[in-house]
């Protein structure tokens, strides 16, 4: 999924997709190109996908960081972007690649889920609106484009089961685009606060520790029954989360963080 917000529609390549419109497209084992398109890839992963990746390994986020993550800061922006460390191997396949296919196939990012249509957010500066866009984008090599089965962009979705990480990436695209102004100051993107917002989207054991192991329960009024969501699952402390970064580097109100006087 990509945010988009200074791009023009008619710039974005492939072939764009209303709600009704259909694309064919069948992928399975039998196709000369199975697994092709797990390799040599600059696979952007958003929170939802590492949180659904490290509950997959069975390890814990800061570990799946080190191992797994590339972290990019690239010129001009003031948030990095984190994308899967493809295998040192000739073909730089994907490090869930398998011989049988993918190893974290139930817990797949979502741009796997929904490849080869790339879907995305157009943020309209001027209304303050939003726009959700999906675009048919195969490479020449993908075969299954030439498969008869029909579907359209909500089809597809539901087939993958992607609605989850659809909803969830739409609310850090909220979150992301507030991004697009330089939000930390003199202290740069290395800073603390840069540090907290990243390990509340991203590391999401640590920012654990730190909402239950700190004194921050104490500092902000959270309502029991969302406490209680956060202690057994990592779903509603992910959104939280993002919540929390708003509120923290940009003041923003919440319903769901009162600081206690
Ligand atoms: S290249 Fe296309 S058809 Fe082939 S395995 Fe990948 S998604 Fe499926
Ligand atoms: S996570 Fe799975 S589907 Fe996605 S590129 Fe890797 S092996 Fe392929």
């Amino acid at each position: 999924m990509k945010y988009i917000s200074t791009l023009k529609l008619d710039q974005i390549p492939g072939r764009p997709l209303a709600a009704s419109d259909t694309f064919d497209f069948r992928c399975h084992a039998g196709l000369a190109c199975f697994t092709q398109c797990c390799r040599n890839l600059n696979l952007f992963l958003y929170p939802y996908d590492v949180l659904r990746l490290k509950q997959n390994l069975g390890i814990e986020s800061d570990r799946f960081i080190d191992q797994h993550v590339d972290v990019v800061l690239r010129d001009g922006h003031h948030f990095p972007e984190v994308l899967l460390k493809m295998a040192e191997n000739d073909q730089r396949t994907c490090p869930f690649l398998e011989s049988e296919g993918c190893r974290v196939y139930p817990d797949r990012p979502h741009t796997c889920r929904t490849f080869p249509v790339e879907q995305g957010v157009l943020f309209d500066a001027a209304t303050g609106g939003s726009t959700a866009v999906s675009f048919f984008r195969p490479p020449d090599f993908c075969l299954g484009q030439h498969e008869s089965q029909q579907w359209t962009v909500a089809a597809w979705n539901r087939d993958q089961e992607a609605q989850r990480h659809h909803t969830i990436n739409l609310r850090w695209a909220e979150v992301r685009r507030l991004f697009e102004n330089d939000p930390w100051g003199a202290e740069g993107p290395q800073g603390a606060k840069a540090r907290m917002a990243f390990m509340a989207a991203y590391n999401l054991d640590r920012f654990r520790e730190f909402i239950f192991d700190s004194s921050f329960l104490k500092r902000y009024h959270v309502q029991s029954a969302l406490v209680k969501k956060m202690k057994k699952g990592d779903e509603a402390l992910l959104t939280f989360g993002f919540e929390w970064i708003r509120h923290f580097i940009w003041g923003i109100s919440s319903a769901q963080i009162r600081p206690r006087r």
